[in-house]
Parts: structure tokens; C-alpha cells; sequence
């Protein structure tokens, strides 16, 4: 049984940020030169990790989501699945990935014990892909796409941030995908905040114009109410399509009398909210020795003390909040 808040949400879903490196630099998201790299000591060792989700799952939470920077930038990721799938009550396990590197590991993956894969991907033009990642290639992420699904891992969902004269104009050529190859597709409302490029506020498509364009490309989208791992995002199918369409309006979308989640970073400190600034420290306690009943008991307090809500003055960047939701 989930652990239950002081506000009755029932708390079943940890994402777990494993690196903060990534091997791609999108222009929205990082510096050309990347962030300030962490010391490697300071990154929690996968058993650390894995001992916090123990801890985390003997209070209830059955969904992991694996995520970074990017996972499968981390040496031994495969290993790390398999210990996680191992553990008694995770149920669902996924990832969140650009899928530069997946069609090296997909199979192994599934073979270790992840179910499914979100996959970023903000373009469907070659030489745009090169420019938004400033360093990936597209032919990459194909190559990852179809392995997942040789591999099975399923649903396949494929994230795309919109923004305005950079990705827009292909806003219906990913929903038409969803007609023609069932592709689940989620619209990301871009944020002009954080450590990427200043787009200086135009660049934000908003999500009723995203689907106001859909719906006049495509026809009008019907509500969908299940599709495995809803989280944040509202569900839509166009006429005749297997897949669906998701949108998750980062500004708009409050979701905090549902919310489900925390969030571990890979420094191993636990955020409860993500629009709360607040972090519980698990890495020094873990390091001085804590065992597994000690690391419960602060998951259990961190989880019986998750805000109801956010509130202005504590909120963490709009960008933190996003990552919340799309799985950054
Ligand atoms: N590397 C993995 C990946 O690419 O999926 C996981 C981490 S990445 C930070 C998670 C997601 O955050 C990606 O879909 C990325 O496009 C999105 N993202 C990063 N910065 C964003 C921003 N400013 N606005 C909206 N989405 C953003």
C-alpha cells in the first residue's frame, strides 16, 4: 500500500535522476559547453541508489522513472536496471532518454527489466536535429526508436518542447505520425527559463495553440483516458489513429492535489515537491552508515511532509517544475 501524505495523496512514483551529464547540448536546455560537472564522489554509487529505492518501495512506491541529464550517458545502466527490477513492489519501471544511445542497449535493457521509454525528440529533420542538439545526429535516435520497439519496450512515448520558429512548423507532422505510425506524442510547452538559450519569450507555443493547429491540420482530437503511465499530460487520439497525443502545459498544468511523485537526484537528495525548494539530504546520512530502516524513516517523514501545494517565494524554477513532469 502507497504511503499516504498529510493531504491523502497516495505516493507511488520516484523519479531518479542517475547523471547529471548528458551527451547532447540542446540549445534550450544547456550552455554549449555544457553545465559545472559534479565531482563523481558526490554522485550517489548505484547501490546507494538502489538501497534508497528499497527503502522507498517498502513505503509503497511501485513506479520508477529513470532520468538525468542522460541515463544511458552513466556507465552500467544495464546493471543498474536489473537491480532495481529485482526490487520486491517496483512494478513499473521507465526511462526518460534522448535515445542517442538506446539502440546499443534497448535489448539489454528489456532483458534487465524496464518496461517502457519516454524519448525526446524535437524534430524530424536531420540537419534541425544537428542544430537544436549542437552535436547529435537523428539517423541515432531512429536507430534508438526502432530497437526499443524490437526490444518491446511499450508504449513508446515521444517527447517534443515546441518552440516558436525553431520546431514549430512540425507541430502537425508529429500528430499525423500518430495516424500513420501510432507514435504516442506529448507536446512540451517550451520554458524560457533556465540554463539555455534566452529565446527572449516568443519562442513559448502555448498548448491551446499547439492543438488549435492540430485540430485545424488534422481534425478534431477525441479524449483518451487510459494509456499506461499517464502522468501529467491529457490524452488525445485524432480520428482513425493508434496513437495518441499528450500535452503538458508546464505554466498552466497544476496537478498538485493529485501529485504521486518525488524526486531523487543523483547527488542523492530528495526533493518531495519539486515547486519547493525544500531537499532532504539522504547522501550524508547514507555515507555515515545509515541502513535501510534509517534511510525509510527519513522517505517516510520527507513523504508525510510533502507540501499540499507550491507557493510563491519557495518555488524552485519554472524549469524544475517541467522536469517534474516531463521526466528531466
Ligand atoms: N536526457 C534525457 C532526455 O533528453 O529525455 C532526460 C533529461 S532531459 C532534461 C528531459 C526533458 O526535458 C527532455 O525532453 C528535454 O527536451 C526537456 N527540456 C529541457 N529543457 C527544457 C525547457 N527549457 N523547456 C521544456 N522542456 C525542456
Amino acid at each position: 500500500m502507497p504511503h499516504r501524505d498529510d493531504f491523502g495523496r497516495a505516493i507511488n512514483y520516484l523519479r531518479v535522476s542517475v547523471t547529471d551529464r548528458c551527451n547532447l547540448r540542446c540549445v534550450y536546455c544547456m550552455p554549449a559547453e555544457g553545465i559545472e560537472k559534479r565531482p563523481h564522489s558526490d554522485i550517489l554509487r548505484y547501490e546507494e541508489l538502489a538501497l534508497i529505492i528499497r527503502a522507498a518501495a517498502g513505503l509503497g512506491i511501485c513506479k520508477v522513472r529513470l532520468t538525468g541529464g542522460e541515463p544511458l550517458a552513466r556507465l552500467g545502466l544495464v546493471d543498474f536496471v536489473r537491480l532495481i527490477a529485482a526490487i520486491p513492489g517496483i512494478d513499473d519501471l521507465s526511462m526518460t532518454t534522448n535515445g542517442t544511445l538506446l539502440a546499443h542497449h534497448a535489448a539489454a535493457l528489456t532483458g534487465a527489466g524496464l518496461h517502457r521509454v519516454n524519448i525526446s525528440l524535437d524534430t524530424l529533420r536531420a540537419d534541425r536535429f544537428q542544430y537544436i542538439t549542437r552535436r547529435g545526429r537523428l539517423d541515432d535516435v531512429w536507430a534508438g526508436i526502432d530497437a526499443a520497439r524490437a526490444a518491446g519496450l511499450s508504449p513508446i512515448k515521444l517527447n517534443m518542447v515546441v518552440i516558436r520558429g525553431v520546431n514549430d512548423d512540425e507541430v502537425t507532422d508529429f500528430a499525423r505520425r500518430t495516424q500513420t505510425d501510432g507514435w504516442h506524442v506529448r507536446y512540451i510547452e517550451w520554458m524560457p527559463v533556465g540554463i539555455g538559450l534566452d529565446w527572449s519569450g516568443n519562442g513559448v507555443v502555448s498548448i491551446p495553440e499547439i492543438r488549435a493547429r492540430i485540430e485545424a491540420d488534422c481534425g478534431p482530437l477525441e479524449p483518451v483516458h487510459w494509456l499506461p503511465g499517464n502522468g501529467p499530460a491529457r490524452y488525445y487520439r485524432l480520428p482513425g489513429a493508434q496513437g495518441t497525443l499528450g500535452f503538458i502545459g508546464a505554466l498552466s498544468n497544476h496537478f498538485c492535489a493529485s501529485c504521486n511523485r518525488l524526486r531523487l537526484t543523483a547527488d542523492g537528495h530528495l526533493r518531495p515537491c519539486l515547486m519547493n525548494a525544500r531537499e532532504i539530504d539522504l547522501s550524508t546520512p547514507l555515507r555515515a552508515g545509515a541502513d535501510l530502516e534509517t534511510i525509510q524513516a527519513l522517505l517516510a517523514t520527507a513523504i508525510q511532509s510533502k507540501p499540499e501545494g507550491h507557493r510563491l517565494g519557495e518555488q524552485p524554477s519554472p524549469r524544475d517544475r517541467m522536469m517534474s513532469q516531463i521526466g528531466g
